[in-house]
């Protein structure tokens, strides 16, 4: 039986592959590279010494996801496939809704037809809007302040309603804080198109020469130094995460929802600080107004996961910012 990943060549879905290749759990990867692409396979098998399946499918069509069913023993699903860039689903939200509303339907629908049960939700702290941290997995969601964060929140009220109708169905929503950082062989990482809207690669970009400085969005939030404050996790201890959640949902049917996060926030000067202490490059950078829609401070109370799913995310603010510019460093252009 192997786990289908969809969206298995994208920055997580990656990384998630090499985790439970290493386990020893068979992965079947599902792709139509709109944000990725497929010479990931190569780093993967590099890393694992194992070369799953990648198929190149559109998870919005239905008889190429079927397709997938036919063609392999799918136990369950990790989906990860979804457009992902904030500012972009803004510009273009029927985009967003149709592609990551109708995977999310197609993949959930064709299961049902196939008979399989469990699936494992790529969601995000951005269901969780403006509130304080530390943010717990009872605080109630909604109140997204872009179409990005609303196609999240909607697919786990479809979920929670799916899972509530059928009792057999084994949901687990697993809501993201900051993912940042690569596998520490450098084979992996992320690869973002065009300009960086995220801190850390914009960070490695700036440090490997490609963008000329950083500008902090904001110093005047009410926060110790006045930066915003993230919650960032290393993308392998996310991907772990995920083979926690997965042996979960083995085991439990329902819908549960857990945080993937350190518990720690950092800010954005912390972070300029460790990248530059750790790596010795110097990351020049100025002060800008804030950006739109940003909030002060996000972090997660991560003790359900720990608690229940016996998860613990482990690696540090000095590992992520290490692995993220091993992997900027020998990839200055990314898997091309
Ligand atoms: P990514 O863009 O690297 O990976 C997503 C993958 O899905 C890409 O490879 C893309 O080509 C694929 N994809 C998109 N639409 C598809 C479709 N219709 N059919 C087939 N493939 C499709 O992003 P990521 O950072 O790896 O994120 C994975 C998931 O986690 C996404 O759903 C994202 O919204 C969610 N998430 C990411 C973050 C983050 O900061 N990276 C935070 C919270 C949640
Ligand atoms: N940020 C910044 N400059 C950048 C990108 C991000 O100062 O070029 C800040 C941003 O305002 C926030 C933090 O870094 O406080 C993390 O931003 P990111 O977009 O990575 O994550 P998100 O805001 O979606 O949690």
């Amino acid at each position: 039986m192997s786990i289908l990943l969809t969206g298995g060549a994208g920055y997580i879905g990656s990384h998630t592959a090499v985790s439970m290749l290493q386990a020893g759990i068979d992965v079947v990867l599902a792709d139509n590279f709109v944000n990725s692409s497929p010479k990931v396979l190569a780093r993967i098998e590099a890393i694992t010494g194992v070369r799953p399946t990648l198929i190149e499918a559109d998870l919005c069509d239905r008889e190429a996801v079927r397709a997938i069913f036919r063609a392999h023993e799918i136990s369950g699903v990790v989906h990860f496939a979804g457009l992902k860039a904030v500012g972009e689903s803004v510009a273009q939200p029927l985009r967003y809704y149709r592609n990551n509303l109708d995977s999310a339907l197609t993949v959930l629908e064709v299961m049902r037809e196939f008979g399989r049960t469990q699936f494992v939700f790529s969601s995000s702290a951005t269901v969780y809007g403006d509130q304080p941290a530390p943010l717990t997995e009872s605080a109630q969601t909604g109140g997204c302040s872009n179409p990005y964060g609303w196609t999240k929140f909607m697919i786990e009220e479809i979920l929670k309603s799916a899972a509530a109708a059928g009792p057999q169905l084994s949901v687990v929503l697993l809501r993201y804080f900051n993912p940042v950082g690569a596998h520490e062989s450098g084979l992996i990482g992320e690869n973002p198109n065009g300009t960086p809207n995220n801190l850390m690669p914009y960070i490695t970009q700036v440090a490997v020469g490609r963008r000329e400085k950083l500008t902090v969005f904001g110093d005047d939030y009410d926060t110790p130094d006045g930066s915003g404050v993230r919650d960032y996790i290393h993308v392998c201890d996310l991907a772990e995460g995920h083979l926690a959640a997965l042996r979960y949902a083995e085991s439990h049917t329902g819908c549960e929802v857990f945080n993937l996060g350190t518990g720690r926030g950092s800010s954005v000067f912390e972070m300029v600080r460790t990248f530059g202490e750790v790596n010795g490059v110097d990351v020049p950078y100025v002060i800008g107004p804030r950006r739109a829609g940003d909030l002060a401070a996000v972090y997660a109370d991560p003790a359900k996961a720990q608690q229940v799913l016996g998860w613990t995310a482990k690696r540090s603010l000095a590992d992520m910012c290490r692995d993220a510019w091993n992997f900027q460093r020998r990839n200055p252009n990314g898997y091309e």
